[in-house]
């Protein structure tokens, strides 16, 4: 079969024919129908300083087939795999628990402490046929597309800060970003029972995006973020909640601002280093309440998605902007930087 490889530490990847692995105990091999580019995919594809962090981290290894948000039909089932079988359509969760750990025996797998990660601790999905382990595949139901499944990963993340937002009826979530995952949350947060959606961005054709999906977009090169906010939440003083998307040091210092007393933080962007916070000035004494968020529960988050997408209150095809072949790779990430929603492989 083809795959796209990362073979060494430097720009780029290789379209290249690799040899079928035999599957191990609990594995399941995929046919790739619908696989999207994430940013962790464009660090790896550029072998950029986060690349060389996650390496580290991670322990990643080379040759490494690149991708991790994907959707396909299941051709063969190892030995052990139970409840799922050939012909059965399925999306993968990229973070694979280890079951046995304190995190995983609480309810947390999610946040497993041995943690493997798809795509980076082993062989992604940038290929003809993708091996996972069969506990970490999500079955699709049949009205839902394979493309819309291999954004359940991505879309995992919004619905898993939209859902940890608790967001109540009539109030003014702030989303900060207008990526793929943004627009994502735009649509959930007023699903979800949202008065107001504000959406912010650095790029015109994001936050038009975020304005065609309903959200009152503002771009922060253009207008002043807290002022705008202020005009819309001075009953408030501020807004209900704010989901971080951006990863920006500027945007982490300030936040804090942007957020009434008694709201909520939820943190989803990695920034790439220390931030400082005053706490007694930003948590305390309004009484924020901050949460983090790597990756969506098992299965909890999943499920939340499949009835939201099956039930036609979410549109996620239509947030997948550009369709590639593999061999068009380099295109296709350099895309990613561009005027894109999300950039689709479809093999
Ligand atoms: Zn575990």
């Amino acid at each position: 079969m083809h795959a796209l490889v990362k073979k060494a530490k430097t720009p780029g990847a290789d379209y290249c024919e690799v040899k079928e692995k035999e599957l191990a105990k609990g594995e399941i091999r995929i046919a790739v129908e619908a696989a999207a580019i994430c940013g962790t995919d464009i660090h790896y594809y550029k072998w950029d300083q986060a690349a060389e962090n996650f390496s580290s981290a991670f322990n990643v290894s080379l040759p490494l087939i690149l991708g991790h948000e994907f959707a396909g039909t299941i051709v063969e089932v190892g030995p052990n795999v139970e409840g799922k079988k050939v012909g059965d359509r399925v999306a993968i969760e990229t973070h694979i628990p280890c079951g046995t750990c304190f995190q995983c025996q609480n309810g947390d797998a999610h946040n497993c402490n041995n943690t493997g990660i798809y795509g980076t601790t082993c062989d992604g999905c940038f290929a003809d046929y993708a091996v996972a382990p069969a506990n970490v595949a999500f079955t699709l139901p049949p009205e839902i597309e394979s493309v819309e499944g291999a954004l359940f990963e991505p879309a995992g993340v919004a619905m898993r800060g939209i859902d940890e937002a608790k967001i109540q009826p009539g109030e003014t979530v702030l989303i900060y970003g207008c990526g793929p995952i943004a627009i994502f949350a735009v649509q959930m947060a007023r699903v979800c029972g949202a008065g107001t959606v504000i959406a912010v961005d650095i790029n015109d054709y994001r936050v038009n995006m975020a304005r065609n999906y309903g959200a009152v977009g503002i771009n922060a090169t253009k207008e002043d973020v807290l002022s705008e906010v202020m005009k819309i939440t001075a009953a408030r003083g501020g807004v209900d909640v704010v989901l971080e998307l951006t990863g920006s040091p500027a945007v982490y210092k300030s936040v804090f601002d942007l957020i009434r007393r008694e709201g909520r933080l939820i943190t989803i962007g990695h920034p790439p280093g220390d931030i400082p916070v005053n706490f007694t000035k930003n948590v305390n004494l309004k009484g924020l309440s901050v949460k983090g968020i790597f990756g969506r529960r098992i299965w909890n988050t999943w499920w939340q998605l499949s009835g939201l997408v099956a039930g036609k209150k979410l549109d996620l095809m239509s947030v997948a902007t550009h369709r590639y072949k593999y061999e068009q790779h380099q295109e296709a990430f350099e895309m990613t930087s561009g005027n894109a929603g999300k950039v689709l492989f479809v093999p």
